[in-house]
């Protein structure tokens, strides 16, 4: 091969292919392996020696070919997979969060991340919390003026496409001590690879984009081999890690991630257009369209593509919001984010509603917000289905 890098969806194919020949990858169910010697048995066990020990060691070959898959996509020295995305989120903020430490974070953030923080971080592990608005950089220097361990931000944040500025975000946490941890779940690392742009440590939840077929839960956390070091020890201790099967399908999922991602993204951006000219569309706040206030930092740090969750608000708050999904005939109410199929559902109902309203209100989620989880169906199918079911609510 000429020496010039491989493109994202070369690499991550073909990190993906199987060992002693195998085009594809073998499953290995096998939770523990077998030593020919007691000596080589003890040096793995002390680490002396690379090799799979046990699968919450982390070693399972097959969960180890996954997360090598992703931590390549992420320009990552080092790959951990979990058994979910909230697991990702969880072992790497609580290894880089000192005994009462500082956690500053975006205050427009997926439900349980908001949760996690508020109501388990905060109180449990006697961690000060700080919510505040990532796209006033004045605000979250303020904020980690006083000291700061993790700043923690979503590139793309769900529902409402708030846009994280990574390299701002990076200088500020960098300059009062701390580390910028991003969950680069709505992003994919084929938008945005938030390492390359100042942060520590990148989270996904490979349920969504990366695995992208509803039939995985998992996640990942990609980060320099130092930063992942303790990540892996929490997850040792806490056994968050994934299992051989859901690291399977995901290594297969990956190898189309590109050819989804792409479909996905000229559906959401057709669709976006099309519900901002919609009567009884209040507003279309997709990061991919040009009234958006994060709509340069999309041009600038997402090579001009906003993701494939489109948010939109109708005319008439709650009871509105809820009847477009109700009207969805081809379009399935269902959670969940970045699959082939398309998704319906009304965040501050659904994903979000352990949030109050003034914090619904500061995550961007008015009543009438509903977000559509944008697949890979044919987007003039979408679009009427769409539109009939807002016709019928109004
Ligand atoms: N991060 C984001 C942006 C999400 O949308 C979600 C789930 O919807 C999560 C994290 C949590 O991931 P999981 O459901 O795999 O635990």
């Amino acid at each position: 091969m000429a020496d010039r890098p491989l493109g994202p969806s070369t690499s991550v194919i073909h990190a993906a292919l199987g060992r002693q020949g195998a085009v594809v990858g073998g499953l290995e169910r096998s939770v523990i392996a077998r030593f020919d010697t007691a000596a080589r048995f003890a040096r793995v066990m002390a680490g002396e020696e690379d090799g799979f020990l046990y699968a919450r060691l982390g070693s399972n070959p097959t969960v180890a070919a996954a997360a090598s898959a992703v931590a390549t996509l992420e320009g990552a020295e080092t790959g951990l997979l979990t058994a979910s995305g909230m697991a990702a989120i969880h072992a790497a903020v609580v290894a880089h969060l000192p005994a009462r430490g500082r956690l500053v974070a975006s205050n427009a953030l997926y439900g349980n991340t908001l949760s996690l923080f508020r109501d388990h971080l905060g109180p449990r592990e006697a961690t000060s919390v700080d919510l505040v608005d990532i796209r006033d950089l004045d605000a979250v220097e303020r904020a980690c003026a006083a000291g700061v361990d993790v700043l923690y931000a979503e590139t793309i944040a769900n529902p409402g496409n708030t846009v994280a500025d990574l390299p701002a975000l990076a200088r500020i946490a960098g300059a009062a001590g701390g580390r910028l941890i991003v969950d680069n779940t709505i992003a994919t690392p084929l938008l945005c690879r938030p390492l390359e742009l100042g942060a520590t440590v990148v989270v996904h939840s490979a349920t969504k984009f990366l695995n992208g077929h509803h039939d995985v839960l998992a996640g990942a956390i990609c980060a320099s081999a130092d930063a992942a070091a303790p990540i892996s020890r929490v997850l040792v201790d806490t056994g968050g890690v994934a299992d051989p099967d859901s690291a399977w399908l995901l290594t297969r999922g990956l190898m189309t991630l590109a050819l989804r991602l792409d479909r996905q993204l000229d559906n959401a951006e057709e669709l976006a257009r099309r519900l901002a000219a919609t009567p009884g569309v209040r507003a279309v706040p997709y990061a991919g369209l040009p009234g958006h206030p994060d709509h340069a930092l999309v041009g600038r740090m997402l090579g001009g593509r906003a993701g494939a969750v489109l948010p939109f608000e109708v005319q008439g708050g709650r009871a509105a919001g809820e009847a477009v999904m109700d009207g969805a005939r081809l379009i399935e109410r269902a959670t969940s984010i970045g699959g082939v199929i398309s998704g319906i559902s009304h965040p501050a109902s659904t994903s979000h509603r352990q949030l109050s309203d003034e914090e619904l209100g500061r995550a961007g989620i008015p009543g009438g917000l509903v977000r559509l989880a944008v697949g890979c169906e044919d987007v003039e199918d979408l679009a009427a289905d769409l539109d009939q079911a807002i016709r019928a609510a109004a």
